[in-house]
């Protein structure tokens, strides 16, 4: 039984003492099933190979006789070994580092197989490991495999300890599949799986064996989620909205343009989802300027008419107070009071609004991340909306739940999401997508251009100047430092002003005070300003329709999405509007983001590049992304096989007796252990 791997601590295993015990649960490993489920990330390949077929510089393991006597230079407490071997006929030098007692064993005519490092100029084998068959051979012709180690713990033991653990528990490795499913999929048998993951005889074994893990472990995945889903969507412990239509309308009609088919659209399903009694969990996806703050003004409205009050988070205090600025503007006509709270409030301020939050004084509340922690406390939480990629996690609404709240959450992004990960990493949440761009938008026309075009860039700001237009200039990123982010801003900008004396340059950057960000921030906003000349902080949500104009200087330094971002700060009203990229044309992986950029200005399409570019590990930016981290599956190359388990759990999800069947009961005792994804229990 499974259960039962799991209930024998790894120190009843021979040779793991207290110590080892330690440095294995530092690698989440307290149990006999633990190890077991510990897979090898890679092999490596002790097989031999035809001589004749290897290339310079891979490593090999071949077999041949020794062709003379030993040479062993010494410098210092360094030695260097070096023999000649016949390999297929043919003569090459091994050559050992440091392995000086090796000599006495080179005799000639014996037997060896060599594994290392191939140098074709030289003919010679850099020797990493050695083994004489007369003596019998352990790794010679095995795949041997590799596991993330570290610690006390090296490669030789792990190994030696999961050979130990398979042979002494193997017998007891549990089917967990139905067995409709592996005979539909023709898969392995768990058991011969996690052995042959560990110990495959030949890559067609390995594979084979590979292949039944990533079903599973995807398959096991979507079970997680759907029954989860399942679950929540029983309890109606939601608000149900009660939303007057009428109301909405005349809202609508007041606002200064008119919704788009696809706002329209949208705006239904959230509404359609705040009435229901059980908590919204929506995503709401569209490109860059699709209007998805209008979507958001409007969800808050009916929050709000039905006496409730509405946060909105976003991840900056620019944005921030962008957002209050516009709310502010488009509410109060109505009576709807809009408070703002950031981290640079005064003291007072800050209680003061805390205060008015919590008797109700305030029906909106724009911020920070701080907003829905620590010491506020609302009066009768309705909605919380989420913008720009910050997504409001399981965590985030257990600590709600905590203060006895239980809003609905919609979360916004303009990262949009490919259906690859939107079903892996969403597949808790509800989608809605904003297709179409609100009308009359041109698209906008994107350069890449060399540095030695600084001139013609000048040339291009002075022209949309002259025309009242103004632009960004965004300044070079320089990976993990702050400071030099500041620094080549200012000096940018002070470039700027000199080359363009008769333009207001305007300057934007991290280490500005709050109220010089906003002084900055609000003269661009007003057209003061021609030129802003800014780090990235203001990459996402940033909204000043009067800017046509987006130069990124040494663009290849950013990622594909995070240039889309920046490039969706213009083309925002019904100017044409401009992105120039100032790469290097030398710079390898710049060019594929380049020409993916002046290629389309598609966010689902530059997502989608993104994507294949770096991976779905990368994709968010490592962690906070909430995205699962799976042990042997890849979201790109095992797309197909997550679409499969997809199904496959909402098949089975969907039975009659799935919830009661014995056939069933390992299955849903797994899902009962395990159904709690991000740590947050299910009731
Ligand atoms: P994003 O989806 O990137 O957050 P915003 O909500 O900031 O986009 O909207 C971009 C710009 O488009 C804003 O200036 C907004 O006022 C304007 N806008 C939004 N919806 C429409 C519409 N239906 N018609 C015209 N302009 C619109
Ligand atoms: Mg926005």
């Amino acid at each position: 039984m499974m259960n039962d791997l799991f209930a024998i601590p790894v120190e009843r295993l021979q040779g793991v003492g207290s110590s080892k015990a330690g440095e294995l649960h530092a690698l989440g490993i307290s149990s006999v099933g633990d190890l077991i489920d510990y897979y090898p990330f890679r092999y490596e390949d002790y097989r031999i190979r035809p001589f004749h077929e290897v290339k310079d510089g891979e490593k090999i393991t071949v077999q041949g006789t020794i062709a003379s006597a030993p040479v062993l230079q010494r410098y210092g407490r360094k030695s260097r070994l070096t023999v000649r071997v016949t390999v297929e006929g043919l003569l090459l030098s091994a050559v050992w580092f440091n392995r000086a007692f090796l000599q006495e064993q080179l005799a000639i005519g014996r037997e060896i197989t060599l594994t290392g490092k191939w140098e074709q100029r030289r003919r010679q084998l850099t020797v990493a490991e050695s083994e004489f068959p007369d003596k019998g051979t352990a790794k010679t012709g095995t795949l041997q495999p590799v596991y993330s180690v570290g610690g006390g713990i090296t490669q030789a033991w792990i190994r030696k300890t999961i050979d130990r653990a398979l042979t002494q528990y193997g017998a007891m490795i549990p089917e967990l599949l139905p067995a409709e499913l592996v005979s539909r999929h023709d898969l392995m048998p768990r058991r011969e799986a996690v052995m042959r993951i560990h110990r495959p005889e030949n890559s067609q074994e390995g594979q084979e064996a590979r292949r039944r893990m990533v079903y599973e472990e995807l398959f096991l995945f979507q079970m997680k989620l759907q029954a989860y889903r399942a679950a929540n969507r029983k309890q109606p412990d939601g608000l149900a909205h009660r939303v007057n239509n009428e109301e909405i309308r005349a809202f609508v009609g007041g606002l200064p343009f008119e919704l788009t088919d696809s706002q329209k659209q949208v705006i239904n399903e959230i509404l359609a989802d705040m009435k229901r009694p059980y908590v919204m969990n929506r995503l709401l996806q569209g490109d860059v300027g699709a209007g998805k703050t209008v979507v958001a003004a409007v969800s808050l409205y009916a929050t709000v008419r039905d006496g409730n009050q509405g946060a909105l988070m976003v991840p900056t205090e620019i944005l921030a107070e962008q957002h209050a600025r516009s709310l502010a503007k488009l509410f109060e006509p109505h009576g709807i009071q809009v408070g703002l709270l950031t981290g640079s409030l005064t003291e007072r301020k800050r209680r003061d609004i805390i205060a008015s939050l919590q008797m109700g004084l305030l029906d909106i509340i724009v911020g920070t991340h701080a907003l829905i922690q620590e010491d506020v406390f609302f009066r009768r939480l309705g909605l919380v909306v989420t913008d720009e990629q910050h997504r409001f996690g399981v965590n985030q609404r257990s600590i709600l739940r905590r203060k006895g709240m239980n809003p609905d959450v919609l979360t916004m992004t303009a990262t949009p999401i490919p259906r690859t990960l939107a079903i892996t990493v969403f597949g808790d949440l509800d989608v809605s997508t904003l297709r179409e761009r609100p009308k009359g938008r041109k698209p906008i026309k994107t350069y890449w251009v060399k540095h030695e075009m600084m001139d013609r860039v000048l040339g291009f700001i002075r022209r949309e100047a002259d025309a009242g237009r103004q632009a960004f200039f965004i300044c070079p990123l320089i990976e993990e430092s702050e400071k030099l982010d500041v620094q080549n801003a200012i000096d940018l900008h002070a470039q700027l002003r000199q080359a363009l004396p008769d333009l207001k340059i305007g300057l934007l950057h991290g280490r500005m005070t709050p109220a010089e960000k906003e002084a900055a921030m609000g003269t661009f906003a007003a057209g003061e300003t021609h030129v802003l000349v800014s780090t990235t902080v203001i990459e996402v949500g940033v909204d000043v329709p009067n800017a046509t104009l987006m130069i990124v200087m040494d663009a290849e330094r950013f990622g594909l999405s995070q240039l889309h971002q920046l490039r969706g700060r213009v083309g925002r009203g019904e100017h044409q509007s401009y992105c120039v990229l100032i790469a290097d044309p030398k710079s390898e992986n710049g060019q594929e983001r380049m020409k993916a950029m002046t290629d389309t200005d598609d966010g689902f399409e530059i997502a989608r590049r993104d994507l294949e570019l770096r991976g779905p590990g990368d994709f968010f930016g490592t962690k906070q992304s909430g995205m699962p981290e799976f042990r042997l599956a890849n979201l790109v190359n095992d797309f197909a096989v997550l679409e499969q388990a997809r199904d496959d759990a909402a098949e089975l999800t969907a039975k009659e007796d799935f919830w009661t069947s014995p056939g069933y009961a390992r299955l849903r005792d797994y899902l009962l252990r395990e159904a709690r994804p991000q740590g947050e229990p299910l009731d």
